[in-house]
């Protein structure tokens, strides 16, 4: 039997607002334990929550940039559960009337068309504290306890590992070009649920779904939903689907690369979510709608722009773009005036091997973008050949310097001086005498083997294009 597979994500991004979703302790939680808190975020008796304009004007945003629903009145809920990082018993957050609804977002299917995925919702709400276990007891860190958290679930419109993870990298792109959390996965401010489930091919009905937890890479994303789609296809096909999946919420192991049973899955009612009465509902002044209309250039809106303005192809424009940093880093080098193309490959492909063998990336790259497009002005000027700026290149990541003192203490100045490059052949053809007369007598492969010797003669530093006119002038 021939499967589809069914994935709807829930991705929980902290929003990098300057203090807490309901009170104005600092967000920052690296701090020491239990600095950033107050009677609002100890949950004291008496104390009550005042709305973040900043968060809600960050979730707005997002709202426009996925061409979703705002609603101009929204409600926050209390979600109750008991864990020793929430104390006030609840969370706060958005349940029935969430601030943004019914938007969408673009993936690549596999076959080169487009699939529109669904977001059914982005709410607000506030992230709970740090339970710390150290040998034979515990602590509890408030400093994230009332951290603002943007959910963002989408429909079940996900058919698979890759598109899951196109979807995250696209929702990942958008809330940093937006600059509204900084979605540092390690730091577990974009952290992801995966909902997964499969159906017959052709089947309409959604079939029992398990959610995985604690998913916090692409690549372990990406895995982790792998492992639990064949979990079901081969529970199906030894007959026990019934018995093997049933809806529950799974842990990914990211060392063995197994999902396992964490517990049953709670329905929405065993939370007894219910207005917070402490909380009006939130009101969106016509004004305030109007504003957060503005929002900055998206990242499908740069890939187009790249590809009209510059004339790179759809792929790299693509690559670039899919990171605010690289995308900024390749603009910047546009700004020297440089070929987009030599733009492109000097930073997707040799920058981007270098970066990655260093264990680097863009953010933290020892050559800016400025000194990398002076690298590549001076191919195009022909100080250099490409292939003595690959070594250039090597040498700019270990120190830092200037371009043309690394070039001139390098000593991979091109020679492009006719004179000097007509003395070298000279001197090859009268040491070869043999194999010119062959040539001459018809064997033209041989050219390569002059061009070979030039360009030993001069350390490979000889302009290859005025090393080939040049011996074909003299031999012809
Ligand atoms: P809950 O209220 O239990 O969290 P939701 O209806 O809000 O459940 O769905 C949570 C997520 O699970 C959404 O992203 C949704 O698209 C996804 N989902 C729901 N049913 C399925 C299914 N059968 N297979 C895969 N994903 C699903
Ligand atoms: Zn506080
Ligand atoms: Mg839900």
């Amino acid at each position: 039997m021939e499967f589809e597979v069914v994935i709807g994500l829930e991705v929980h991004v902290q929003l990098n607002t300057k203090t807490k979703m309901f009170c104005a302790c600092a967000t920052s939680f690296a701090d020491e334990q239990n600095k950033n808190t107050c009677p609002t975020c100890l949950a004291l008796p008496g104390a009550l929550p005042v709305i973040n304009e900043e968060a809600v004007k960050k979730a707005m945003m997002f709202g426009w940039a996925i061409n979703a629903t705002i609603n101009k009145k929204s409600i926050f809920n209390r979600k109750n559960y008991f864990y020793p990082d929430l104390p006030k018993g609840y969370q706060i957050s958005q349940f029935e009337i969430p601030i943004v609804e019914n938007g969408y977002l673009f993936v690549d299917k596999e076959d080169g068309t487009k699939r529109k995925i669904g977001i059914t919702r982005a709410h607000l709400e506030e992230d709970a504290g740090k339970n710390i276990h150290e040998g034979d007891h515990s602590k509890v860190d408030l400093n994230r306890a009332g951290t603002p958290l943007l959910e963002i679930v989408s429909e079940p419109d996900i058919r698979s590992s890759e598109e899951a993870v196109q979807y995250l990298k696209k929702l990942h792109a958008i809330v940093r070009y937006l600059d509204i959390s900084d979605a540092n996965m390690q730091e577990g401010s974009f952290r992801c649920d995966a909902n997964v489930s499969i159906r017959p091919k052709g089947d309409e009905k959604l079939y029992t779904r398990v959610e995985i937890k604690n998913l916090n890479s692409f690549r372990f994303i990406q895995r982790a939903i792998e492992y639990e789609v064949e979990r079901h296809i081969e529970a199906w096909e030894d007959g026990v689907y019934d018995q093997e999946v049933v809806q529950e919420t799974r842990l990914f192991d990211s060392q063995k690369g197994v999902t396992r049973s964490m517990r049953g899955k709670e329905e929405s009612a065993d939370y007894r979510y219910f207005p917070d009465p402490d909380l009006l509902p939130l009101v969106i002044p016509e004004s305030f709608y109007e504003e957060t209309k503005n929002i900055p250039e998206l990242p499908d809106e740069k890939e187009e722009r790249f590809v009209q303005e510059y004339g790179i192809k759809p792929y790299d424009a693509a690559l670039i773009a899919s990171s605010l940093e690289t995308a900024q880093y390749f603009e910047s080098m546009m700004e020297e005036g440089i070929d987009a193309k030599n733009a492109v490959t000097w930073l997707t492909v040799e920058l981007a091997a270098r970066l990655n063998k260093a264990g680097l990336d863009i953010t933290t790259s020892p050559v800016d973008a400025k000194k990398l497009a002076k690298l590549v002005q001076r191919i195009e000027d022909k100080t250099i050949s490409g292939k003595a700026a690959k070594d250039v290149l090597d040498f700019l990541m270990e120190n830092s310097i200037d371009v043309d003192e690394a070039i001139d203490k390098l000593g991979l100045k091109q020679i492009s001086d006719t004179g000097a490059i007509e003395a070298m052949i000279d001197e090859i053809l009268a040491n070869n005498e043999d194999k010119v007369a062959e040539y001459k007598a018809g064997k033209e492969k041989l050219f390569g083997f002059f061009v070979g010797q030039v360009m030993k003669a001069s350390k490979g530093k000889a302009d290859p294009k005025l090393v080939n006119e040049l011996l074909r002038k003299k031999l012809s």
